[in-house]
């Protein structure tokens, strides 16, 4: 039987406080469904981790990234958004309202869930890179390459969006160097021989990064690179065993070796994630893309739902696109919901 509402179930969660998790909690919130948006491990998203944005609308002298996500936030919060730490491990969503476990042990239920969990780029573990990711090291040529005009830059990786990165720098770059560990890439040939016939684009396999230097101040100022006849030369068991260890000067270091989605909390749900975890919206019956999920209710958006675009203005859209369809889902639900209570009268 239907009764009045339950309090403690929400009408919408959304999963992380990137810049598409924002987005969609201004648009919920100015719907009036009061979202709640759970931080997550990492509260604002990557956007805190870089300085100075030049390629989102608006910002004609670029913005701070950690200015961007505050603006963000105090804007959801301004029409009603709620903002919590916490961290999803798992969901239920077999049954109705969903369930999400949380790390420090709480459960959530609500009628729709927003997934904005991000993908975050793979790091080395190199020295330095803390300190220095967003003040020269970066994870994404098309957002920061145009800082390295008349650089030598490093790109770190051997498969296609390493080569990818690397003809998007050498526009700007006065050199770049791709930095693999095998002597052999992983890149399909098309784009591996494009690479290869570019002046400015030149290789040093069989080595890997071991540190970084410069300062948040400086930047990046160079980087110290180790290289073995065979490769992987930080696998070798012994560090005398023909490694070479060579400090180059560079003003840019740049990772492609990857991203992971945040989506491992769906395992075992419902919702489709391709090979690599990337979510995978559904069409609509007219084959138009939604970001609706394979469960009725749970949306996707942002970089966890995109592995070609990765940009703050992409994951903005389609956190507003997963709000839009939230309340048109609601609305169906609510309408199906007054229906049954009618019939059951
Ligand atoms: C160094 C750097 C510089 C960049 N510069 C630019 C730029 O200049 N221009 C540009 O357009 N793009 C730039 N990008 C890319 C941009 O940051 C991303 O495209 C954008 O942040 C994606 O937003 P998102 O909300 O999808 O994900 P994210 O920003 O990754 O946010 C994901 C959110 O989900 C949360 N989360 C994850 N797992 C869970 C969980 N299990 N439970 C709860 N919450 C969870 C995290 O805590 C985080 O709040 C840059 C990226 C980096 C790393």
């Amino acid at each position: 039987m239907n009764g009045p509402p339950d309090a403690t179930v929400r009408d919408v969660v959304i999963i992380g406080s990137g810049i598409a998790g924002l987005s969609a909690a201004v648009y919920a919130a100015r719907a009036d469904l009061e979202p709640l948006v759970l931080e997550g491990p990492e509260p604002g998203g990557q956007l805190t981790l870089t300085t100075d944005i030049e390629n989102y609308l608006g910002f004609p002298d670029g913005i701070g990234g950690m200015e961007l996500i505050e603006n963000g936030k105090e804007q959801a919060e301004r029409f009603g958004a709620e903002f919590t730490h916490g961290t999803v491990e798992n969901a239920t969503l077999a049954e109705r309202p969903f369930e999400l476990e949380l790390s420090d042990g709480e459960t959530l239920r609500t009628r729709t869930l927003i997934v904005a969990s991000g993908a975050s780029a793979r790091w080395i573990g190199a020295d330095g890179e803390d300190e220095l990711m967003g003040y020269g090291l970066s994870t994404c040529a098309t957002c920061d390459g145009a800082f390295h005009r008349g650089d030598d830059v490093l790109v770190i990786g051997g498969g296609d969006s390493a080569m990818e990165e690397a003809l998007f720098l050498a526009k700007f770059a006065d050199n770049v160097t791709i930095v693999h560990r095998r002597e052999e890439l992983r890149a399909s040939e098309i784009m591996a021989a494009r690479a290869r016939d570019h002046d400015a684009i030149e290789f040093r396999w069989n080595t890997e990064l071991e540190a970084l230097h410069g300062s948040r101040e400086e930047g990046v100022t160079g980087a110290t690179l180790v290289s073995h006849p065979d490769g992987h030369p930080s696998d070798k068991a012994d560090p005398d065993d023909d490694i070479v260890r060579e400090t180059v000067d560079v003003g840019g270091v740049f990772y492609a070796i990857g991203h992971t989605p945040n989506t491992e909390f769906l395992a075992g749900t419902d919702v489709e994630r391709d090979e690599r975890g990337y979510l995978r919206p559904r069409s609509d019956a007219a084959g138009r893309p939604t970001t609706e999920t394979q469960v009725a209710g749970v949306f996707a958006a942002g970089d966890g739902a995109d592995p070609r675009y990765r940009q703050a203005i992409t994951a903005a859209g389609t956190g507003s696109m997963a709000a839009l369809d939230t309340e048109a889902y609601l609305e169906t639900l609510d309408q199906t919901d007054a229906a049954t209570v009618e019939g059951s009268l």
